[in-house]
Parts: structure tokens; sequence; C-alpha cells
């Protein structure tokens, strides 16, 4: 079967927030006097948080904004860690704090996100922003289903009136993604590992949010045809015969793997999602890219609402 459906191009949407970023920074700059600065608390040696941080602080250099990375040692403890946060709240010229996860298994990850000034929130994890956001009052969101916000809106794909489903429901991606379809009038259902008949709950949604951890899970039989599905997840594959199993009829991404020795494949199987939906994002370069613009766009917003100069 020929692909039909429209790819959602996240890199596209991506520069044209980046777009919208700048001349605001440009303008804090001339305003404060400082550009919005963010600081990225990195603890320990998780080799994927360094290559997100790494992209997170190179595009706010490119968007003129101040960025720092913290790198405590992996054995931090959580007081060490409460420490630095309070030095950052206490700093003016710091706008946004983003605590990169997972922190190491001896810290409170709990007691380290409450910490963190709600006025510096970049990631919109902190209690106070969670009910923010369930109150929907105004306050930074979570950058990745913030950007999913945006991905469909700028697309032009209608939320009012449809019926949505977000398979996954963690505090960072699939309750805050719940959520904002629910402020924007979809008709949300939310399924997790104890919901049974996963596939028909799937099947009844306009708008599909997989959001699992599980390369591949999503499969032809959980997608109605002409459906949007997103997918948020991203799986790294390095097993030759998973790569297979998923993509079989790609040769080209099989090539891919054995150049590389391993593949991203997100948690919708990728020919299914093709050949049904009616738009969907490919994993790289779908919903990815929209969470690093979206943090930006939340430190400019942190740095413009506490800053009164
Ligand atoms: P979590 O592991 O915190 O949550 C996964 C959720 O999926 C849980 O609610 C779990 O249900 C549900 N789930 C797991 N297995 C099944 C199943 N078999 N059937 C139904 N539901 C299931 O993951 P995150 O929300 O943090 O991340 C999800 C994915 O998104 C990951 O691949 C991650 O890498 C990716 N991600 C991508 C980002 C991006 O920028 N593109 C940003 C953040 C995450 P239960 O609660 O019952 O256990």
């Amino acid at each position: 079967m020929e692909a039909m459906g429209r790819i959602l191009d996240g890199a596209h949407i991506r520069d044209q927030i980046k777009a919208e970023c700048a001349p605001r920074v440009a303008q804090f700059l001339q305003r404060c006097g400082r550009p919005p600065g963010l600081s990225v608390v990195l603890a320990g040696n998780n080799q994927a948080s360094q290559v997100y941080v790494r992209s997170k602080t190179r595009t706010a250099a490119e968007l003129g904004m101040y960025s720092e990375t913290l790198t405590p040692p992996a054995s931090v403890s959580t007081e060490e860690l409460l420490e630095l946060i309070r030095e950052l709240n206490a700093r003016p010229e710091i706008d946004g704090i983003l605590v990169q996860l997972p922190l190491p298994p001896q810290v409170d990850t709990q007691a380290i996100l409450q910490a963190v000034s709600p006025l510096k929130d970049v990631d919109g994890f902190h209690p106070v922003n969670a009910g923010n956001l369930m109150a929907n009052r105004p306050g930074p969101r979570p950058c990745t289903p913030a950007g999913i916000m945006e991905m469909l809106r700028r697309s032009g794909i209608a939320v009012a009136r449809q019926k949505a489903v977000v398979v996954g429901r963690s505090d960072i991606v699939g309750k805050p993604m719940a959520l904002l379809l629910l402020h924007a009038d979809a008709t949300v259902t939310i399924c997790h590992t104890k919901t049974p008949d996963l596939p028909a709950v799937c099947r009844e949604a306009d708008i599909l949010v997989a959001a699992i951890g599980r390369p591949a899970f999503v499969t032809a039989e959980h997608i109605r045809p002409g459906a949007t599905v997103i997918d948020v997840g991203i799986n790294r594959l390095t097993e030759r015969s998973e790569a297979e199993r998923i993509f079989q009829r790609d040769p080209a991404k099989l090539a891919a793997f054995d150049q590389k020795g391993s593949l991203l494949v997100g948690d919708v199987d990728p020919l299914a999602m093709a050949e049904r939906a009616g738009a969907w994002t490919p994993v790289p370069g779908g919903v990815g890219p929209l969470t690093i613009a979206m943090l930006m766009a939340n430190t400019i917003d942190c740095a413009e609402h506490r800053t009164a100069c």
C-alpha cells in the first residue's frame, strides 16, 4: 500500500517558533541590558541526557540567550542539589532552571523539582504550575505536550470537538497532554497499562498520541484510517532482529542500522502510521525538535514575566 498521510514536519515548525523567539530575545536584551538566561542542571553521566542538554544549550546560544550547564557528579546528594537550586533561584540573571531527568537514583527527584522557583520552572513540572495547567490558568507548560499543541495548531488540525486518545499517563507527557487537549475542547481518553482492549479504544481517536516508551507498540489495529497520529516515543533499537521486525519493508532504514549499529524508532509502527494516518509525525524529526523550541519560548516567557526592567 502507498503511504497516504501528510507528514507533520517538526523541524519546520521548530524553525518557525525559533524565528519568533529571536526578536523577543533582542527586545529583552535592549530593555534589560542582558539576555534571557537558562541554567541546565545535568547530574551524572547519562549519555542520552548529555546529548539532549547539548542541543538545548546550543539552541539557546543560537538565539542569543545566555545558557550554562552545571554538572554535579553522579554521587551528588539530594541536599547538595537542593543547595544548588536555591543558588539558582536567587541569581537574578537566571530566568529559567531546567533539571535534566532522570536524576541519579539516590536523589529525591520530587524534592528537587519542588525546590525550583515556580517563576523559573521552564519545564512546567513544579506542582504550582501543574496546578495552573489543571485550572487552565497561565504558567509554563511542559515542553513536549506544549510543542504538540503548537504543531496541531500550525498544521491546521482541528482539536475542538474531536476525539483524542492519549496512551501514557506520565506527569511529563501523558497527563499534561491530555489536559491541554481537554482545554482545547477535545473529548479526551487517557490509556495506560491497565486499559482493557487498547486497540479498540485507540481506533476511536481522531487524534491519537502515543507516549509509551515501547518501540513500535502502536500498530495498524490501533489506528483509524485518516486519524492524526502523534508519536512521542524515542526508542533506540540495538538488536538487528528488532530492526528487521519493524523495518522489514524499509531497506534504507535497515541499511542505516547496519551502518550505525542502532536506529531510533517511536512508539508507533512507522509503516502502519504512514499507511493509515491522515497526518503523522516521523521519528526522528516529528515531536522531538518541538520540545527544545518550546523550552526556548518558555525561558523567554519566564524572563519577560519575572523581570521588571
Ligand atoms: P513513562 O515511562 O513515564 O510513561 C509511559 C506510560 O506509558 C505509562 O503511563 C505507562 O502506563 C504507559 N504504558 C507503558 N506500556 C504500556 C502498554 N503496554 N499499554 C498501555 N500503556 C502503556 O514515559 P514518558 O511519558 O516519560 O515518555 C514516553 C515516551 O516518550 C518515551 O519513549 C520517551 O523517550 C518519549 N519522550 C519523548 C520526548 C520528546 O521530546 N519527543 C520527551 C519526553 C519523552 P502505566 O502508567 O500504567 O505504567
